[in-house]
């Protein structure tokens, strides 16, 4: 059973997913994400592993080196891309 009808706003949202979980985003936009992943296993199960992977690299980050921003941005967009390409083949 394929349901990729809501893959243009599982986009938006993982647009806006570092600052989400950095917890930078405008209110607004974090109650349509969290609005969003109530009903979008995917993007939960993204969002679920992107927060562990962060708390491990910030954990990581802190005891060895300060990585800059950008490093921290790439990993963020190529981690959430990469999930949800995969959640979305394996559905
Ligand atoms: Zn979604």
């Amino acid at each position: 059973m394929k349901n990729h009808n809501h893959a243009p706003s599982c986009k938006q949202m993982l647009g806006n997913l570092s600052e989400f979980i950095d917890g930078d985003l405008q209110a607004e936009l974090c109650s349509e994400i969290e609005e969003h992943l109530k009903n979008c296993k995917n993007c939960r199960i993204v969002v679920d592993t992107l927060k562990k992977t962060v708390e491990l690299y910030e954990k990581c980050a802190s005891e060895e080196t300060n990585l800059p921003n950008d490093v921290r941005e790439r990993l963020f967009k190529k981690l959430a891309l990469d999930d949800l390409k995969k959640h979305q083949e394996s559905s």
